[in-house]
């Protein structure tokens, strides 16, 4: 084990003995921290990045994990614990999401709040990555019990965030919905309404003309100047999708008004495949019943066979770690474009990479929806609103100049799609790192 040794004191004693010893990140193990600590590792090396940069960037600047009491709607009383993550402070206010999910945890946190901190600085965007949520299961929740899971929430982390300091928006389990609660919390809190504490908020309070769909579409056109690059088109293309939530369905939707074929797609509940699904119909199907389940006129398949249809393009959209050592040689695609946070192991990033498939990293693929989170923030800002159309053209102008930044560093670096991506992303916050040296 690693051994925190910083400074010399009287600790020898105390420090001789294993059982006291906490190890350098000790506090944010995880499988997906140890994914990101991988990936930034290998960008790192590849940039070169000197020690005193890469051990400010290797661990988050601050977190708050808050244990709180929700009452059930039978009475009783529970307690749930949240957290709320930030990995830099150096780039402006930080950004990133809530979710609740049964597994949500502080390594969970940590590392996707590192992944939003490079999908920013990618994009150009003023901010550092933060991430949060709650340990929960939201379909065990009624209603009445996620507003309340979700103020409690808001006034616990009330403390670190706020509309200069730190920006939560949806993700996991969270929409709209979790969105005004978390706004009209806060605003009670400070006695006056205050839309820029949230992104991804409705569009009467304050939220943006295509946010819904930004993520989604970011991960559209991302494929769309991968294929370019290719020499091909989304036309004709065979996709599958795991994840049919906020993210998963606009890339169905938007994919399959391109002329893609979708043979595939899977929630929590199952999965379905066929040469050509009905898009329309799952879409009404999954608004009416909540879940894929029981979707008529397909072929059912298991929930983990969605990643193995063979096909040309598959888009991870649900959870992490889902392409792993042990699936990844099963794998029957030419192109992975993740848009969900997380989704490719390092051993799967190694077997597909062996195999020529090529995987568009998430801090590119999903940045559309951190992306029109800012433009959302700017308005709130300004207290201006702008067209859709605006919207849309300033998101693809922002994802093409990322993408076009990317695609140099890969031919510089002579690097894979996420090496290059997270070394643009390194460069640009080492870089202001150096300038603001240390405080103090
Ligand atoms: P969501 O809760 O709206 O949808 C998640 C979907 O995944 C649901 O269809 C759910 O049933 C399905 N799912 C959950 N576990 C599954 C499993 N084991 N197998 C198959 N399907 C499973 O969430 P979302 O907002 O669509 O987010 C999906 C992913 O995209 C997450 O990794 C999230 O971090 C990432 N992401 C979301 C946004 C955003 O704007 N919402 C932005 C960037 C990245």
């Amino acid at each position: 084990m690693g051994v925190e040794r910083r400074g010399a004191g009287g600790a020898d004693e105390v420090l001789a003995a294993e059982q006291y010893l906490v190890a350098p990140g000790a506090e944010w193990r995880s499988e997906l921290y140890r994914v990101a600590i991988d990936q930034f590792t290998r960008a790192a090396d590849v940039l070169d990045l000197e020690d005193e940069v890469r051990s400010r960037l290797l661990e988050p600047r601050r977190s708050l994990v808050v244990n709180f009491p929700v009452r059930r709607d039978d009475g009783t009383v529970e307690s749930f614990t949240g957290y709320r993550v930030q990995h830099t402070l150096t780039m402006g206010p930080m950004k990133g999401g809530m979710r609740y999910g049964p597994t949500v945890s502080l390594g969970e946190c940590a590392a996707i709040a590192m992944w939003m901190t490079f999908k920013c600085a990618l994009m150009g965007l003023p901010f550092g990555g933060a991430k949060g949520g709650v340990r929960c299961d939201p379909h065990r929740l009624s209603e009445s019990e996620l507003e309340r899971l979700t103020r409690r929430y808001a006034s616990e982390i009330f403390p670190v965030i706020g509309p200069d300091r730190d920006i939560p928006a949806p993700d996991m389990a969270t929409g709209e919905r979790e969105m005004a609660w978390f706004m009209d919390t806060y605003s009670q809190q400070v006695g006056h309404p205050v839309p820029e504490i949230v992104t991804g908020k409705p569009l009467v309070l304050g939220g943006t003309e295509g946010r819904d769909v930004a993520t989604g579409l970011g991960v559209v056109f991302c494929l769309e100047s991968v294929l370019r690059g290719r020499g091909e088109r989304v036309e004709g293309k065979r996709v599958a999708v795991q994840g049919f939530g906020k993210v998963g369905s606009v890339v169905v939707r938007e994919l399959a008004a391109r002329g893609a074929r979708i043979v595939a797609v899977s929630d929590v509940s199952g999965a379905v495949a066929e040469d050509g699904l009905d898009v329309d119909a799952l879409l009404a199907w999954v608004a009416e019943h909540g879940f894929l389940r029981g979707f008529p006129a397909a072929r059912h398949v298991s929930r983990t066979d969605v990643l193995e249809v063979p096909c040309d393009v598959l888009v991870p959209a649900a959870v992490e770690g889902q392409i792993t050592g042990a699936n990844a040689a099963d794998v029957d695609c030419a192109i992975v474009v993740e848009a969900a946070n997380g989704p490719t192991t390092p051993e799967a990033d190694a077997i597909l990479a062996q195999r020529g498939i090529e995987v568009i990293p998430d801090v590119l693929a999903n940045a559309g929806g951190v992306t029109v989170s800012y433009f959302e923030w700017v308005q709130d800002q300004q207290k201006y609103s702008w067209q859709g159309e605006e919207i849309v053209t300033r998101l693809r102008l922002q994802l093409d100049e990322a993408f076009a930044r990317v695609w140099e560093a890969r031919c510089r670096l002579g690097v894979d799609w996420r090496t290059a991506a997270q070394s643009v992303a390194i460069e640009r916050v080492a870089e202001a790192s150096r300038l603001r040296t240390i405080y103090p």
